[in-house]
């Protein structure tokens, strides 16, 4: 690592940065305190708070002093491979990326957004697609807009610019590529399962039980897999999140319902392993790139990996299924294994993207992401959403979609403005199915450790190749280091069908 001389320019540049970062993280406290204590009232005062910091560290990530201290430590010339580089580069491209957009159709882009939410939670109520259909056009015209100035990359097309933000790099042939073979082999898998006459009891998602004795249970479980409660919390929200300052201070949500107990644990687990990844970027590089999370979909790898593949496997169930009975008593007392762990894996084709299962859900990004390629594109018309919609899921899913409530107007995300978000999603399945596998090849016993409760070589591991870096390598790149291959389908395939078969009997 080269050293640093207070003074120069490199020095100067972070800290202009952190000054940005400093206000950001506060923003995340208000953020997370407006979704689990802030009482109703406090909302109109709340956004006017939000709404200020948002500017403030606007202003400052596109601070010319900013700027120059960024060219300058540029023309220091720090070698390509060290952590000067990759800060600076990450830095540069955060200047840019906020630069590149006109104040006014930031702000054009914010008002519309906020009205078109609450428009389309409304149509949604309704299943009313023809009173939303105008606000969703004007934000596929202002987010092509956006893309223009961002700037389509070579070779590229309008969508990969805006999902440029959420994945940075990823292109939308890049995603179709590993998408098709996918949807495929999915298709099928689904087709069998769903055929067999062999399936997995429902029991343990029909128990009912007490609220708080699941509250406990959960907690117990998070600090179990490696979540460090003096550097964090759990709380309760509607939805559930992983939010949070930095990484001493990472705040989880998660939700009960009086039955489908697996919910609770799959999304307190699926939320520890965001925190998990937060609490293990480096301290000494908070507020900066190389202390901050590469992208969305390798975070979704790490809270799909201790969901899924730790806390959806056979060995998990062996040393949960006691625990749970201990803890919870009569209501589970009359379960066996089996019923845990099929219990945690039934799949079953459904209308609802949050509500789906491990295997099904990826056929519902497929889908947004087909049309919102398409809409971007200028291929597929706002009003044609709902038709195309509905065909798709008859020919992934073979469902029929009654309303467009359960349809193309379930999800939050484009009334945000969010296009190129979805594949987020999809992509943190593929990334963790490789992560694990490598994992697996590296870390010997490592499924029979889950049996005796032993999380900690996995954990130490993803701190090794993946916490402490921040965004010192592109998505791909990671991908490449830890597992030695460009991203693929096949791992992710290969574990639903070798799990999921015998589960059904197959
Ligand atoms: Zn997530």
């Amino acid at each position: 690592m080269t050293t640093t001389v207070a003074g120069t320019a490199y020095d100067r540049l972070l800290s202009l940065y952190r000054e940005g970062t400093l206000l950001g993280s506060t923003a995340e406290i208000l953020s997370w305190d407006q979704e689990t204590m802030m009482p109703s009232g406090g909302v109109e005062y709340r956004s006017r708070q939000m709404a200020q910091l948002a500017r403030l560290s606007h202003e400052q990530i596109t601070d010319p002093r900013l700027g120059d201290a960024l060219s300058e430590a540029e023309a220091e010339g720090h070698p390509e491979d060290s952590a000067e580089h990759a800060q600076i580069r990450e830095i540069r491209r955060d200047h840019e990326k906020a630069t590149k957009l006109p104040a006014e159709l930031v702000e054009a882009f914010a008002k519309l957004s906020s009205v078109s939410q609450h428009v389309w939670a409304e149509a949604r109520q309704k299943s009313d697609f023809a009173a939303f259909k105008p606000h969703l056009e004007q934000l596929v015209k202002l987010s092509r807009d956006k893309a223009d100035c961002l700037g389509i990359p070579e070779g590229g097309e309008r969508w990969d610019a805006l999902a440029d933000t959420y994945e940075p790099g990823m292109r939308a042939s890049e995603v179709a590529a590993v998408f098709e073979p996918l949807r495929d082999r999915l298709s099928d898998l689904i087709k069998e399962l769903t055929a067999s006459s062999t399936k997995p009891s429902n029991a343990f998602n029909e128990a009912t039980i007490d609220i708080d004795a699941q509250a406990s249970f959960v907690k117990e479980i998070a600090n179990a897999v490696g979540f460090d409660f003096d550097r964090g919390r759990l709380d309760r929200s509607v939805h559930p999140f992983c939010g949070g300052s930095h990484c001493n201070d990472v705040r989880l949500t998660t939700r009960f319902q009086p039955t489908e107990f697996n919910d609770a644990l799959g999304s307190t687990m699926h939320e520890a392993g965001h925190g998990l990844y937060e609490q293990g970027l480096p301290f000494s590089m908070v507020g900066l790139p190389l202390g901050d999370a590469v992208s969305l979909g390798i975070h979704e790898s790490q809270s799909r990996m201790w969901e899924n593949q730790v806390g959806r496997s056979e060995a998990f169930w062996k040393w949960c299924t006691p625990l749970a009975q201990q803890a919870i008593g009569t209501p589970l007392a009359h379960l066996d294994f089996e019923d845990f762990y099929g219990g945690a894996n039934i799949v079953r084709p459904g209308f609802i993207r949050v509500e789906a299962d491990e295997a099904t859900y990826n056929l519902h990004i497929m889908i947004r992401f087909q049309l919102e390629r398409a809409i971007i594109g200028g291929d597929l018309a706002v009003a044609d959403i709902p038709g195309e919609w509905n065909r798709h899921y008859k020919e992934y899913l073979g469902l029929d979609v009654p309303e467009d409530r359960v349809g193309c107007l379930q999800d939050v995300h484009w009334s945000m403005g969010a296009m190129g978000y979805f594949p987020t999603y999809t992509l943190g399945n593929l990334y963790c199915a490789q992560f694990f596998d490598t994992a697996r090849e590296q870390i010997p016993g490592l499924e029979d450790g889950f049996s005796r409760g032993e999380f900690a070589p996995l954990l130490g591991w993803l701190r090794e190749n993946i916490h402490q870096h921040g965004r010192r390598y592109s998505a791909s790149e990671l991908c490449e280091r830890v597992t030695g291959k460009p991203l693929s389908a096949e791992p992710l395939l290969n574990y639903l069908e070798a799990k999921l078969r015998p589960l059904y009997g197959i």
